[in-house]
Formats: C-alpha cells, sequence, structure tokens
C-alpha cells in the first residue's frame, strides 16, 4: 500500500511509522532485521529507509601525495527497503536525493524500486557533501527536490528522459516531501520555505512528512501557516526520542531546532543515562498523545537504532 492509503484507511485510529538509517558499510542485513524484530510486533504503517549521500575522503599514498576518494558509508538503500519488505511483508519507503544523482541515475534507480515493488519515494534535496558549505547538485542532476518530485511524477506518467524509448511504463510512486516546521536553516524565512514546500506538492508530492521538533504549538502553527498557504495534503508530524545529555547541542546543530526549557532543564538535571532516555521517552510519548488529540493519529518516529523508547511509547499509546 501507498503511504496516502495508509492514512486513508486510519479512521480515527492511532498509528505509527518510523525511519531507519542503513547500517555502515561491511555490516550485516541481520543487524537491521534483529533490530527491527521487537518493533514489528507493534505493526508500523511503513518503515522509511534514509539514503546517505558520498563523501570525500583523502588519503596519503606511499609517495607522500594525497588522494582525494569518493567513498558511500551507508549504502544499501534501495536493497534495505526490498529486504525489509521481503521478509516481514510491511511497506518500506526509499528516500531518495537530489545530491550525487544526475537525472539518468535517478531514473534507473526508480526504475530498479519499481521492479522491486518498492512504490514510496520521499523526495529529498540532501544536504552538502560534508566538505562543502554549500549544496552543489551534480552536473544534470537537481538543485531542488521540487524539481526532483516533477521527475518522479513525470515517470508516474509514463515520461522517461529519453522520449525515444518504445515501452514507457507508468511507474506508481507515492511521493512524500520534507516540511520543516521551524524552516529550513537555509531559509530567510518559514513564508519562504512554505511557498517552495507548496510548489514540492504542486509538482506532484502527496503527503508531507516533518523534520523533528519537540514543541507541538511550533508544528500546529506551521500546520495553520501550510494551509493558509494552499497546502491540502496530509502531514505528518516527525519526533524523535531525545536519548543523551549530548543531545542538547547536538540535536539543534544538526537538525536546526529548538529544545523547549523544560525538557533541556530535566535533562541537564539528570543524574544517569537511563534518567535521560526515560525523560526524552515521556516527552515523546506526552507529544505523541497531544498530536493524536490533535487528529494526527500517524506519526512517524526517528527512531535511529532508540527502538525501546518506541517500543515503549506503542505500549502506551496503541
Ligand atoms: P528542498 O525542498 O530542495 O529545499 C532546500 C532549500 O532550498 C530550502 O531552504 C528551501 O526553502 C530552498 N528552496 C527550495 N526550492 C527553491 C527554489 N526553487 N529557489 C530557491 N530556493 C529554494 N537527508 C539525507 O541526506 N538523506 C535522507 O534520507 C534524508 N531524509 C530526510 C527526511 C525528512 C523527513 C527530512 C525532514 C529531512 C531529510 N533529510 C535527509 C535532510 C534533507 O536532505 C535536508 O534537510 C536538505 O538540506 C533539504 O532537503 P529538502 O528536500 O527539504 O530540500
Amino acid at each position: 500500500m501507498t503511504v496516502t492509503e495508509h492514512l486513508a484507511q486510519l479512521n480515527g485510529k492511532p498509528a505509527f511509522s518510523i525511519e531507519i538509517l542503513p547500517p555502515l558499510k561491511g555490516a550485516n542485513i541481520n543487524e537491521i532485521f534483529d533490530s527491527l524484530n521487537p518493533i514489528m510486533e507493534f505493526d508500523p504503517a511503513f518503515i522509511n529507509v534514509t539514503y546517505h549521500r558520498e563523501e570525500f575522503e583523502y588519503r596519503e599514498l606511499d609517495n607522500g601525495l594525497w588522494q582525494k576518494r569518493i567513498i558511500r558509508k551507508r549504502p544499501g538503500t534501495v536493497g534495505i527497503c526490498a529486504a525489509i519488505q521481503n521478509k516481514f511483508k510491511v511497506d518500506t519507503v526509499a528516500h531518495v536525493l537530489c545530491g550525487g544523482f544526475t537525472q539518468e541515475e535517478t531514473e534507473n534507480l526508480l526504475i530498479d524500486l519499481n521492479f522491486l515493488g518498492i512504490n514510496n519515494v520521499v523526495a529529498l534535496r540532501g544536504d552538502a557533501v560534508k566538505s562543502e558549505i554549500y549544496f552543489n547538485a551534480k552536473k544534470e542532476g537537481h538543485q531542488y527536490a521540487s524539481q526532483l518530485v516533477k521527475q518522479i511524477n513525470n515517470q508516474n506518467q509514463g515520461i522517461y528522459l529519453d522520449e525515444t524509448l518504445e515501452n514507457k511504463t507508468k511507474t506508481n510512486f507515492c511521493v512524500g516531501v520534507a516540511g520543516y516546521p521551524e524552516k529550513h536553516f537555509e531559509s530567510p524565512n518559514l513564508e519562504a520555505d512554505i511557498a517552495y514546500l507548496k510548489e514540492k506538492v504542486d509538482n506532484g508530492a502527496s503527503y508531507i512528512t516533518t523534520q523533528l521538533f519537540y514543541d507541538n504549538q511550533k508544528f500546529f502553527d506551521f500546520v495553520d501557516k501550510c494551509r493558509k498557504a494552499g497546502i491540502t495534503v496530509p502531514i505528518i508530524p516527525g519526533l524523535k526520542p531525545f536519548a543523551t545529555k549530548r543531545q542538547l547541542n547536538i540535536i539543534p546543530q544538526r537538525f536546526h531546532v529548538d529544545i523547549p526549557l523544560d525538557l533541556a532543564n530535566e535533562v541537564v538535571k539528570a543524574d544517569s543515562k537511563e534518567a535521560v532516555r526515560e525523560i526524552g521517552t515521556e516527552w515523546m510519548i506526552t507529544q505523541s498523545k497531544e498530536l493524536m488529540d490533535a487528529g494526527f493519529n500517524l506519526i512517524h518516529y526517528y527512531t535511529m537504532g532508540n527502538n525501546k523508547a518506541v517500543c515503549k511509547l506503542a505500549n502506551t499509546l496503541l
């Protein structure tokens, strides 16, 4: 089923989805299966698998010169989606990036996904590679996610890059895009960001999943602004269980979101790792309850390996 079909059949019932990262290169698929096993009992609606773009690494050669190498630390998004669907019979959502891809490489990736029966994608721009400040599209690639959405939507209509193809199968991708309740960090203001978000929807995105947030009011305000801007597609809130004291600084730095004062104060006072995890899990449960009471019955959890918190939440809410 597609994500929008999942949303349509909720009928007020609570549901959740999770997001996982491919493991570091060299790992076995059983690591993924083992970490998912406890969560599968709670029947997630679907599982997203992130995509990780290339990184540049410099290695010193024997002759003293430095060699620039392109490495991929977490490959396997497509294979993991297929393996999870096959093993657990649950829908998966493959993240697809502009960064590092030409349009033709994207087309071929979409063909692979289609052949494997993976009909859900999230279309994202991706960030700049770590050694660069600004995002640079690959030659003949896309600069913005809205352009990627358009390409996927074209393929759904049987429009391929090579117009001379004889058999132009129409794909059937349900396309999600990212939204930012606290605005995307590069955007001059939230209004401009929402205008570009609308462009992604106008180009064929069927729903929005938000960046993680810890203050529900920011999400509710964002939804209001989106609706006023004419965005009518479902907006799925994204939450991440807070788990370590270091995240007080890492989360704002990496995701460009605020940690509310009450949560930060509680975490600072906590006297053990377990206490911090407990505070983070309880905060997420309270947030989830309020979101569900407001009609957002499907919540997306960025578990990133912290499956215990989501299991506790599922036990409490479902
Ligand atoms: P875009 O929608 O293209 O927006 C990027 C910036 O450009 C914004 O500031 C926007 O306002 C601006 N903009 C958009 N269109 C235009 C235009 N026409 N003219 C001028 N400015 C414009 N990253 C990964 O690498 N892998 C993942 O798997 C991944 N998954 C994610 C899942 C979710 C739900 C979210 C919220 C983020 C995810 N990210 C992932 C991070 C994401 O790639 C970054 O936040 C990235 O910087 C922006 O991606 P985007 O798709 O929102 O970009």
